[in-house]
């Protein structure tokens, strides 16, 4: 993959959240969101933030 050169700071930012609908477990415990685990991926023209929530069970 080539190396991407910093984007512009002044482009419009589009932070697109994917969250699971459901955060209940098979188990029936409620599921916890690791914060610390983001898919970050900036796209080219807009940085488009894809923003994916880990979650686990308890
Ligand atoms: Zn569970």
């Amino acid at each position: 993959m080539p190396k991407r050169t910093a984007l512009p700071a002044d482009l419009p930012r589009v932070d697109c959240h994917h969250e699971p609908e459901n955060t209940r477990c098979a188990c029936g415990c409620a599921l916890k969101r690791i914060s610390e685990k983001l898919d970050y991926t900036p796209g080219v023209f807009t940085v488009e933030c894809h923003i994916r929530g880990k979650w686990t069970c308890a």
